[in-house]
């Protein structure tokens, strides 16, 4: 671009600052390529302005300076999204990350999380309370995509989508306007925005609906080399459908990553996981676990459930901090909340084995 077109967008974009509350990153400033990262790394684009709101006036501020000037606009909540929508060039990206809290009504089993929430922070408050819904299994996954595109994870066969469990978004539409978003205000724009992406507006808030989980769970992951994929997949086939519901069971197909408990001459190398996850009464889950394990065991490579009786659960959950330290996505296997795993704290338990 040239200096002239330059020295034009810095004075557009300075005149913004004496009405925005939150940070405004340009290109060359030293946060820029800090903020404009997101996690596929593979996704390199150039904002033209990064506009770090704190809050949903920041966000209308934002929205309508792009709308007055005809600039493009991408909004970021967790940077989570594969396709990288949450970024693109010359374009105004609404970052949303600065935008925390989580407040939790246990009396009426609700939560409201803001958009810059991550499925970690919102897990952290929900279950000082024994409560949950149905979330990314990523711990640094944001809530906000993750909602509005859906969402599962281990909760889904008891508690289904976590779209399922949403009750109301607080929405920025494209004009700038406010609105509380339910099924009775609006059941149409509810009705989209329940799976249909970021299509309807710039969501700044969800209220979820939230369950008695915990505060001890079963879980782990259980691994085959990908050559053996055939007969995991035939078991499944096979014992899936009649499972009781409070059994999580994802599979997966991936490198290996670099857990704990796998051999490192493993790691990435193409296998098959199950993500098994018990969320109900523990006495039960072992009931239902054992012979379940105990055949899959007969063929499992490598297990990741804790490992002292091949499964156990850890005793008591300690309540974690607010301000407990997240590190990688696999830190903890054996950890009984398995989105919580990321911790440290758990991370350390896990090297040593759960102290049933
Ligand atoms: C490591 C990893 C693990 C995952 N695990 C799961 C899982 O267990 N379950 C599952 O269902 N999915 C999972 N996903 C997919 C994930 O849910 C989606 O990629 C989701 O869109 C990420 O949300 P985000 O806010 O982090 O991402 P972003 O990249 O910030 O957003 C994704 C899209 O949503 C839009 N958007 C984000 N926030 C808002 C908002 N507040 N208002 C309007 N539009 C918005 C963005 O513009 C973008 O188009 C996983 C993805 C990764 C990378």
């Amino acid at each position: 671009m040239a200096q002239a077109a330059l020295d034009r967008r810095s004075r557009m974009f300075r005149s913004l600052r004496t009405r925005f509350r939150g940070a405004l990153i340009q290109p060359g400033e030293d946060a820029y390529d800090e903020t404009r990262r997101i996690w596929n790394g593979a996704v390199d684009r150039r904002p033209a302005l990064i506009a770090r709101c704190v809050d949903a006036d920041d966000v209308v501020t934002a929205l309508r300076f792009a709308r007055d000037h005809a600039l493009p606009i991408s909004v970021r909540g967790g940077g989570h999204g594969v396709a990288g929508n949450a970024v693109y060039d010359d374009a105004v990206m609404i970052d949303l990350t600065l935008i925390k809290g989580v407040s939790v009504d246990p009396a009426k089993r609700q939560a409201r999380a803001a958009a810059g929430a991550t499925w970690g922070e919102f897990d952290l408050a929900t279950q000082r309370y024994g409560l949950a819904t149905t979330g990314g299994t990523v711990s640094q996954v944001g809530i906000s995509g993750l909602t509005l595109h859906g969402g599962f994870g281990h909760l889904l066969r008891k508690h289904g989508l976590t779209v399922d469990n949403l009750r109301a978004v607080e929405l920025i539409t494209a004009e700038g306007e406010q609105l509380r978003v339910d099924a009775q205000s609006e059941p149409e724009l509810f009705w989209g925005l329940r799976g249909g992406g970021g299509n309807f507006g710039i969501a700044t808030s969800f209220t979820y609906d939230l369950h008695p989980v915990g505060p001890v769970v079963l879980g782990g992951p259980v691994y085959w080399p990908i050559e053996q994929a055939a007969e995991v997949l035939r078991f499944l086939r096979d014992f899936a459908p009649a499972a009781p519901d409070e059994l999580g069971i994802m599979l997966v197909a991936h490198q290996l990553p670099p857990l704990p408990f796998l051999p490192p001459e493993q790691y990435g190398k193409p296998a098959l996981g199950l993500l098994l996850t018990w969320a109900g009464e523990v006495a039960e889950g072992m009931r239902v676990l054992t012979p379940l394990l105990t055949q899959l065991a007969r063929s499992a490579t490598w297990s990741g459930w804790c490992p002292t009786a091949h499964f156990r659960p850890c005793s008591t959950v300690p309540r974690l901090p607010a301000t407990a330290p997240t590190g990688g996505p696999y830190a903890c296997l054996s950890c009984p909340i398995p989105r919580l795993r990321s911790s440290s704290r758990c991370s350390t338990r896990s090297r040593r084995g759960c102290p049933s």
